[in-house]
Parts: C-alpha cells; structure tokens; sequence
C-alpha cells in the first residue's frame, strides 16, 4: 500500500523535521535534516473522495509511522502543507477543493496536546514558495515569487525569508488574476483568470474545443479520433512535431503566462521567479515566447534591474522540503 523506503529505524544524530505533504492524490511524508536532506521518506494515496475521519486517520498513521522511524533520531517539530486555504494561525482549512473532508479541520489543534512537538501548518503553494527559498532556485533571493503551473495554478511569494501571508493568509493566488476580462469562465467564479487561461487542464480543454478548426490536426489521430482523450501532453508533443493548431494554442498559453509574468514583476518586482508544476516540464517549448513577452511589455526600469526565471529543480519533493522549511525557520 505505501512505498516506504527504509526498514528500520534511523540512528544518528539528528536533529530532523517530521513533515507531511497532503495533496488531492497523495499523502507524502518524509524526515528532512536542516540542510535538505531528505533520511526517510513514504506516501500513500490520500484517498480524498472518503469522508474526513477516514483521511485524517490515514494522516496520522502515516505521522505515527515517520515517528516510529525517527528511532534515535531527535524530531525538532512537525511541519504540515496542505493543498487548499488555510488559516496559517489556527491552521484551519477552508473548503479545500482537492480535500473536501477537511473542511474546518485544525490539525494544530488537534494535535496539539497529543504530540510532544510544536506542530506548524501551511498553505502547500506558500510553503513551496518557501522550499524554493531555502533549498531550491531562490537561495540569496530578496523577493520570490513561485507559481506552479499543474492541473490548477497557484503561487506563493516569499520576501526577506519570510512568506507574504496577507491579512487573512490568502495572499499569493497567482492564478486567479485576471489576464482577460472577455476569456473563458473559472473554476473561481471570475473570467480570464491566468488558471483558466494556461493551467494544464486549460490547455487540454482549448484543445478539444478548437479540434474542429484544424481539420488536419495530429491530435485527432493522437487521441484516437476521440477529443475526450486529448491531454496537454498530447497539445505539448504535437507541437513538438509541428502541428499548426497545438502551435497556435501554445501560443496564446505562453503569451497568458507571459501577461501573468508580468503582472507578477510589476505587483512585487522579485527578484526571483521560480516555475513549477507539470507544464514547467514544457518550459523549453513555452520559453522563447515566454519570454519575448514579458520584454515587450514590463515596464522598462524593472526589466533594467533585471531578474532570474527559472524552472524548479525540487520535482515531487518541494512539498516536503518547504513544509520542512517552515520547522526550520519557525525554530528559535
Ligand atoms: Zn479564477
């Protein structure tokens, strides 16, 4: 059922973070040293469609393993991201889309007076963010900004070390600006948000919508002549080989992340952007574009100043190292 990755219990000297990752597919837990190393780590799936009960226990075995595991090691605290917003002082979670079942739960409190250590929970796009910061591309940055571009698209900004929160702890919903007040409706409630302009599963739906204008487009064959079956992989791979219609929709993708990038550069002027999520892996083919876009339209003293953008290279892990971030830094 889970792919644990070690069979006994650890030795050393530790100190480590115990730190979780509960995403809409998968709960990841790990033990990360100071410096980023990752000594243990396990996942099994988070089983979001049960009710709340059944998730929450799946959490906690899979916290009470990592703990049995610690064996000598010293746990400095436990650092929790989780996919939706929350409330970064009672750690309570609001309608998390990917998780429904953890509407209103605090694992802050309720875990509060039934572990020994401090436990610390987050947004999972800020802490990615701040995984970025002190592990990743963003290391000696002023100002971070990361967007993850997934199924959805979200964001986290880190300035001076410390996550740019909000007055509430929602600040940083990178996606859901606004690149086109006439584009297509969002899962928000808005129109032409960066989300549903240029996340993955927009792709695949532009994709599907404008097949009857390339008669002769490869995603047909690619898909087996079934539109259902056309994924932005398939719009990244025809492109590769020289479909004119996946071209033309890359287009306008790169050029909605391009705006996006902008207004990012032009809200917080970082000095450090960061891309991730599975589209990053396309991030060779949307460059160029990319790129040309934001020199012709950001405002002529921040692109003087200058910036770095660039893809993460934390992969599947940046969950637990930002998550392990946070016990970091939260640490006296
Ligand atoms: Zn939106």
């Amino acid at each position: 059922m889970s792919d644990d990755t070690g069979g006994t219990s650890l030795h050393g000297e530790g100190p480590v973070a115990l730190v979780m990752d509960v995403g809409g597919n998968w709960i990841r837990v790990a033990l990360v040293t100071p410096g980023g190393d990752i000594v243990w780590r396990d996942r099994v799936p988070t089983g979001a469609q049960d009710n709340g009960q059944a998730v929450i226990g799946r959490i906690e075995s899979m916290r009470d393993a990592a703990i049995s595991h610690a064996g000598g090691l010293e746990i400095a605290g436990i650092g929790l991201g989780l996919a939706g917003p929350i409330d970064p002082e009672t750690g309570i979670m609001y309608n998390p889309p990917n998780i429904p079942g953890l509407d209103g739960v605090s694992f802050k409190s309720l875990w509060e007076n039934r572990v020994e250590w401090p436990v610390m929970v987050g947004n999972d796009a800020t802490l990615a963010a701040l995984g970025e910061y002190r592990y990743g591309g963003g290391v000696g940055a002023h100002t971070l900004v990361y967007l993850t571009v997934s199924t959805g698209i979200g964001g986290g900004v880190v300035v001076n070390g410390r996550p740019l929160m909000g007055a509430n702890g929602m600040a940083g919903e990178l996606g859901h600006t606004c690149i086109d007040i006439h584009g297509p409706i969002c899962k928000c409630g808005s129109t032409g948000c960066l989300e549903a302009l240029a996340s993955g599963t927009a792709i695949a739906y532009t994709a599907r919508r404008r097949l009857p204008e390339g008669d002769g487009s490869m995603m047909r064959d690619m898909a087996s002549g079934d539109p259902a079956g056309i994924s932005s992989a398939t719009v990244f791979e025809a492109a590769t080989l020289g479909d004119q219609l996946s071209r033309e929709i890359l287009d306008d993708v790169a050029r909605s992340l391009g705006a996006g990038l902008v207004n990012i550069l032009h809200t917080f002027n970082p000095d450090v952007i960061v891309i991730g999520g599975g589209v990053s892996l396309n991030w060779d083919y949307l460059q160029p574009s990319v790129r040309a876009y934001i020199e012709e339209h950001t405002m002529s003293h921040i692109q003087k100043l200058g910036f770095r953008l660039e893809v993460s290279s934390l992969g599947d892990d940046i969950g637990l190292l930002g998550a392990a971030a946070l016990v970091w830094q939260s640490l006296p």
